[in-house]
């Protein structure tokens, strides 16, 4: 089927020292000759691929160079899309990007829609949908073990799993057919245990791949975390120790909200997705001031609960009413003020919350903070498995495909054991090599694709 061409502005709309403009699909060659005039002279086609020339780009309606660019181009199936692709390198900021847009737009390509240029990647079979995926994950990985297992998926290494699942399950398809469609034939017999012996095996091997799924989640989107304690024990005052290491690592850019560069805190490459720190942090207005009431409501979808008393004090109403509510949360207590002495009667609040670690800290002196994380990392690796080695599922599409290829094998395994003709096994069977094939996009249906693409941003 043949293309029409589309183009975007691959980099985020803001000032920045350049901007890129994508171009895909069989015009593109023909758009970026009309718009470019190359410093050294030679003609579009005398450019060669994978290279860049540095030009101007030139209205030709209304005379005037837009602006000087870098420009080059991907010759297909050399491409990212696997088309004849051209990418033009202007320099940032609001105007000179969208200018040239416009232009190309004018020119005969059309805007692409978000993720096209990768699903185009997907469709034209460069890459499979895990990896078409990935790309997304790689965009918005917020640790570097993020970005590793998300990097470890675009290589293929889930989808090369999955199809070796796939293979041998097609195997004992295979087998089954060849002895019901060739009964006279020499053909190895499709025996129940064999087919037993198959089912048993993939639902093993997909059991393992589900193992890690937990830590992939976390991974991926970060663990939702709320810092609850009375007034005054030092919420705010801990999150901004926690904060502080963070802003090492992330450069604050100007014009962007506070708020949306704070709302992870990396802890041994686990994003602690903070919520309402905005209510934490209004400490200055008594009214502004988070309520205990509406900090509790936060928590029930909290994944991880960060208790503050203050340890110089005393328990008190507020404290018993949280505890109260905190109780079967993944959870950890935190005596904070450590640095004025303890008073606070320990054994009593681990008669209260009993299985659950103490930390004492203090933020304001930025002491115990390394304790903190440590204790964080170890209480979540040990609920969902490390986070370093092995094959981490992310996406809970993927889990889910893993958990209904699972239930049709079992299906499998009940009508083998209860001797039904075993053409029956193999409907079954064929059912999980199909959720399977939508983690690949080998069986994917078209709305599944639309939901996946409708996540990327315009210009990937
Ligand atoms: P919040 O209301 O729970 O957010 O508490 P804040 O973080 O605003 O802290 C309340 C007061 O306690 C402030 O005056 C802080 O300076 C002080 N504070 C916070 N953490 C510590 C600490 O570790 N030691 C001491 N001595 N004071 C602290």
């Amino acid at each position: 089927m043949k293309e029409d061409t589309i183009a975007a502005i691959s980099t985020p709309m803001g000032e920045g020292g350049i901007g890129i403009i994508r171009i895909s699909g069989e015009e593109s060659f023909k758009i970026a000759k009309k718009l470019f005039y190359p410093k050294s002279k030679i003609s579009f086609e005398e450019m060669k691929p994978r290279t860049m020339y540095l030009g101007n780009i030139y209205d030709d309606e209304e005379k005037y160079v837009v602006d000087e660019v870098l420009l080059v181009k991907f010759k297909a199936p050399n491409s990212y899309t696997t088309e004849d692709m051209v990418e033009i390198h202007s320099h940032g900021g609001f105007t000179a990007v969208r200018k040239i847009l416009n232009l190309v737009l004018r020119n005969g390509a059309r805007l692409a829609q978000p993720g096209e240029f990768t699903k185009r990647a997907f469709i034209n079979g460069r890459i499979d949908l895990s990896q078409a995926e990935a790309v997304i994950d790689i965009i918005r990985a917020k640790t570097d073990k993020a970005l590793k297992v998300a990097v470890d998926q675009l290589k293929g290494k889930i989808s090369e799993k999955i199809k070796e699942i796939m293979d041998s399950l097609l195997s004992v398809i295979a087998l089954v057919e060849a002895n019901i469609d060739f009964p006279e034939e020499e053909i190895p017999e499709a025996s129940p245990d064999i087919i037993l012996k198959n089912i048993y095996y993939n639902i093993e091997r997909l059991n393992n791949l589900k193992e890690k799924a937990g830590a992939g989640k976390i991974l991926r989107e970060g663990i939702s975390t709320v810092i609850i304690g009375k007034p005054n024990v030092g919420k705010s005052s801990l999150l901004n120790a926690l904060l502080m290491e963070k802003r090492a690592i992330v450069t604050e850019i100007p014009g962007t909200t506070r708020d949306v560069i704070e709302e992870y805190i990396n802890v041994k490459g686990i994003p602690i997705k903070i919520i309402d720190t905005a209510g934490i942090r209004d400490t200055k207005d008594p009214v502004e001031k988070i309520g205990v009431e509406r900090a509790m409501e936060k928590v029930q979808g909290a994944e991880l609960v960060l208790f503050v008393v203050d340890a110089f004090g005393e328990l008190e109403e507020e404290d018993y009413k949280i505890i109260e509510n905190i109780r079967e949360k993944r959870l950890l207590i935190i005596f904070n003020k450590i640095d004025l002495g303890q008073k606070i009667d320990e054994q009593k609040v681990k008669e209260l919350l009993p299985g659950k670690r103490i930390v004492k800290i203090s933020a304001l002196r930025d002491e115990g903070i390394e304790l903190l994380r440590e204790e964080i990392y170890e209480l979540i690796v040990n609920e969902v498995g490390s986070l370093e080695e092995g094959i981490i599922i992310t996406a809970q599409r993927h889990i889910e495909a893993i958990n209904k290829a699972i239930e049709s094998l079992k299906e499998a395994q009940i009508t083998v054991e209860n001797n039904l003709p075993m053409e029956i096994s193999a409907i079954y069977i064929r059912e999980a090599w199909e959720y399977l094939g939508e983690i690949t996009g080998d069986s994917v249906k078209e709305d599944i694709l639309d939901a996946i693409f409708e996540n990327f941003c315009i210009g990937k």
